[in-house]
């Protein structure tokens, strides 16, 4: 088969309309897995959170677990779905060896959760995301090849199953069809991506880790020629783990399948494998006949019917969601939108709230987060949240910077320590000797050495002309290593010089 030409993204969006549609798995943060009382640690040696139940030996009886039923109804009730008043699981039968049971306790045609919806922003354009169903499933094992150069199964010599992951409990969550997006839909599928996430996270039923797989992406895209009223065929990038690579695979499927189709050529319905090297999907495998997974009802377990009066209770018990905390501290910090996104897209909101909570004002606790400390972790290709300084210790460092300790270039300096693990602010502080020289007598001294080595300069101040003290405030600053204050090193030169 010849690679397909691929066609430019503009080219593409000006002769297609692409149409999304994303299924999310997310594992559960609950301390036993769904059927079973085995732990769930991330990282484990392999095979050793494992029982008869979750490695499916004859005669183990699986019991389903009530936090993790609590956890997916709190999902479902944040994505505004009704919770159904009585589902069951179904067996999905199929065989593959990271499934050690040969089936997999899933839902089928009757999901715990329908009907929701999640709003997303993108260029100031709300766009809602109609949410088909979230039901509850088991995770599989884990497959490792071994001896291949890619680490996929084609070319390995072996292949080793971890089943620590098996039966862990994963909530699948199904977007109805995305329509209507145009040129944004890379961008639509990953402010999804990262909403979903950010609203499961602040309800503390889930780490949502990509990187660690607790939250997966399928993406779907088909396109239809502008003016067509039937959607095209839909391949589906199976396991996006990162935000970024979301809106990668959106953007080349879109690319991938305008080329195809523009060479007469017909898309075929498919899983395909999304590569951060190179950003395109290859092809995985094939969908057109549609695998029959033999489902039928999950006989070793009882309906779920959820009461009302409990449904209620978790409804009530819902944090306060992201959306209206964004609103919320927009109003508070007084932000522009514009402002409230960079905040919302550097991961700063808790960060700068707790900032604030120790003590420090909006406008500075703002500042160091986005600017100082937003640098540094673009610097070292981290989050800001993995930065290993806490919101109390930048309060501190504000609060000796508000109490004329330290002025913004020390504090820096103080940054800078902390980050290096030279220990708190106050340590850093004591141990390299920082703070502002706000002895005028220490000060003077220092200030007549300035002028006396820039006569120029002085002789011009004395004429009236103030703006040129600049000049010395920055030979002061020089000469203290920056640990005078400026405003009051100002001061004093104007005071010498007859100029105040
Ligand atoms: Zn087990």
């Amino acid at each position: 088969m010849t690679t397909p030409t691929l066609m430019p993204y503009d080219e593409a969006l000006a002769r297609f309309e692409p149409v999304l549609g994303i299924e999310t798995h997310i594992e559960l943060g609950t301390y036993s897995k769904m059927f079973c009382g085995c732990a769930t640690s991330f990282g484990a040696e392999p095979n050793t959170q494992v029982c008869p139940v979750c490695l499916g030996l004859p005669g183990s009886l699986p019991v389903t677990n009530h936090a993790a039923i609590e956890g997916i109804i709190k999902i479902g009730l944040a994505l505004n779905c009704s919770i159904v008043e009585w589902c069951r699981f179904a067996r999905k039968n199929y065989f593959y060896p990271d499934m050690p049971k040969d089936y997999q306790i899933s839902q089928y045609d009757e999901p715990l959760c329908v009907d929701g919806y999640l709003e997303v922003e993108v260029d100031g354009a709300v766009y809602r995301v109609e949410i088909e169903r979230v039901h509850m499933e088991e995770d599989t094992g884990k497959s490792l090849h071994v001896g291949g150069a890619t680490g996929r199964i084609q070319g390995a010599d072996h292949s080793l199953v971890d089943y620590n992951r098996a039966g862990i409990p994963l909530v699948e969550i199904v977007t109805k069809p995305i329509p209507a997006t145009g040129d944004k839909a890379p961008l639509v599928a990953r402010a999804y991506a990262t909403e979903l996430r950010e609203l499961v996270r602040s309800l503390g039923v889930s780490d949502v880790r990509m990187e660690e797989g607790s939250m997966r992406c399928d993406v779907n895209v088909s396109l239809m020629p502008r003016g067509a009223s039937e959607w095209g065929t839909r391949t589906e990038t199976k396991n996006v783990n990162s935000l970024r690579s979301v809106e990668r695979s959106v953007r080349s499927e879109i690319e991938r399948q305008a080329g195809v189709l523009d060479a007469g050529g017909r898309i075929v319905q498919e899983t395909r494998h999304f590569h951060e090297d190179t950003g395109r999907t290859t092809s995985g495998r094939s969908k057109e006949e549609a695998q029959d997974y033999r489902y039928f009802p999950e006989p070793d377990l009882v309906p779920m019917a959820p009461s009302r009066e409990w449904v209620e209770e978790l409804r009530g018990s819902l944090p306060e969601l992201p959306a209206a905390r964004r609103r919320r501290v927009q109003g508070e910090w007084g932000l522009s939108d514009l402002e409230l996104r960079d905040v919302v897209n550097a991961g700063a909101v808790e960060l700068i709230e707790a900032t604030i909570a120790a003590g420090t004002d909006a406008g500075s606790a703002r500042k160091w987060w986005m600017n100082e400390l937003s640098r540094r972790a673009t610097e070292q290709g981290t989050e800001l949240a993995e930065l290993p300084i806490t919101p109390e210790q930048v309060a501190r460092i504000q609060a000796m910077v508000q109490a004329g300790e330290l002025n913004d270039k020390l504090a820096r300096q103080v940054f800078e320590g902390v980050l290096a693990g030279e220990g708190t602010p106050d340590a850093v502080v004591a141990a390299r000797g920082l703070k502002v020289v706000s002895d005028d007598g220490e000060l003077v001294s220092i200030i007549d050495g300035v002028i006396a080595d820039n006569a120029a300069v002085a002789d011009k101040i004395r004429a009236g002309k103030v703006a040129a003290a600049g000049a010395l405030v920055g030979a002061v600053m020089k000469a203290t290593r920056g640990q005078a204050d400026a405003g009051r090193a100002r001061e004093l030169i104007l005071e010498r010089l007859g100029a105040s």
